[in-house]
């Protein structure tokens, strides 16, 4: 089956191999030339079709003449005072879009966002306040790891990437473009990270879930839980009064594992609302009720830009977890890295809002 080319017919970044094909034909070429277009493009990562050498000049000339293969382009890279990265990119088909970098000992992450803005309205998350700017394409997905990964090819060198996509907006509401970005991006013959390296993360769309369920190239899957009641869930997440837990856990339950795989559950730490001593023993009899194989990432909260919510106590974070280890539930703390320069969770939104000018054609303001 052929997938539908982006957006624009002539843009090449984000068609997969039957779609090269079905262009190569098109031109009058053979069909082999389609693998090694798509080679160059995701492999070898070339940005024009002139450096393509192993295709005739005049197939380069012909694919020049009427595509493209557009990245987002680096408008803006801030620096954190411990490594990560936060890049604020001009996407092709309009509207700015954040990435984050993220460097650790051992490996990197890379955090892209399916995006610009979001339309779940999560209360705690500043990228909510956009509202649903656009859905990213495929090739603007996969573009922005293309983007980091040349920006730091050498730092990169030898260190193994994992994707996550977390950034801005929920990738299942874009279910169409992530998917089709998760398999360029696990493509051996592509980009080439391997599929337990990208993870993807939502808001918890379970029908959304129960799709990804059925697809030949899964990512792994994390949902932000961020609650232990129904009551509570829901007023943080209106997306918790059309998927409720119950629905929720049962589509996580039908999600297939590899042998040790986990789900992960991310939950985020607000003072007072979530952070209590009743929610360990809830978290871990709803994981257990369900017969999930999860994993729990404790976020603490990020504060900044207004929002109405709290960071949680060093002591309650702590006491969270070892309540959680204390009931068998395997749980990290997620470092909140980039905080300074507003990269870490659910900060993605501020530099950003000059996206959803730039997407309506708006004089761009300037952001302090
Ligand atoms: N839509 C997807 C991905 C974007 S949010 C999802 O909901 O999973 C990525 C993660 O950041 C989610 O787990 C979310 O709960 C968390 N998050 C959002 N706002 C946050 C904040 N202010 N502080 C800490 N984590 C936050």
């Amino acid at each position: 089956m052929t997938q539908p080319l982006p957006a624009r017919p002539s843009e090449l970044l984000g068609a997969d191999l039957p779609a090269l094909e079905h262009l190569v034909e098109g031109l009058g070429e053979k069909r082999f030339h389609a693998r090694q277009i798509y080679h160059w493009v995701y492999a070898r990562r070339v940005e024009s079709f002139e450096r393509m050498t192993s295709l005739s000049r005049p197939l380069r000339e012909k694919l020049a003449g009427g595509h493209t293969l557009s990245r987002p382009r680096v408008v803006k890279v801030q620096e954190s005072s411990d490594g990560t990265r936060k890049y604020l990119m001009a996407a092709p088909g309009g509207g700015q879009v954040e990435s984050v970098w993220i460097p650790e000992e051992d490996r990197l992450t890379f955090c892209i966002s399916p995006q610009i803005g979001c339309a779940l309205d999560c209360h705690f998350c500043l990228t909510a306040q956009l509202g649903l700017v656009r859905h990213l394409t495929a090739g603007e997905i996969v573009g922005q790891v293309l983007v980091l990964l040349d920006d730091n090819a050498t730092r990169a060198r030898g260190r193994p990437v994992n994707i996550v996509m977390m950034g801005m907006g929920e990738a299942l509401h874009n279910y169409d473009n992530a998917v089709a970005a998760v398999r360029l991006l696990a493509d051996a013959g592509g980009v080439g990270i391997p599929r337990r390296r990208i993870t993807l993360s939502t808001a918890g769309m379970a029908p959304g879930i129960l799709r990804l369920a059925a697809e030949p190239v899964r990512p792994r899957l994390a949902v932000s839980l961020n609650a232990t009641t129904d009551a509570i869930r829901s007023r943080l997440m209106p997306v918790n009064r059309r998927y409720p837990l119950d629905t929720l856990l049962d589509a996580c339950r039908r999600y297939p594992l590899a042998p040790r795989e986990r789900l992960t559950f991310e939950y985020v730490l607000l003072r007072g609302i979530n952070d209590s001593a009743v929610d360990p023993p809830r978290l871990a009899a709803l994981i257990n009720r369900h017969q999930l194989r999860a994993k729990v990432n404790l976020i603490p909260f990020n504060e900044g830009g207004g929002l109405d919510f709290a960071e949680p106590s060093t002591e309650s974070v702590q006491a969270f977890r070892d309540d959680l280890l204390a009931l068998g539930v395997p749980v990290s703390i997620r470092r909140n890295r980039g905080r300074d320069i507003s990269a870490a969770c659910g900060q993605l939104a501020l530099t950003a809002a000059a996206g959803r000018d730039a997407a309506v054609g708006k004089k761009t303001p300037t952001h302090n």
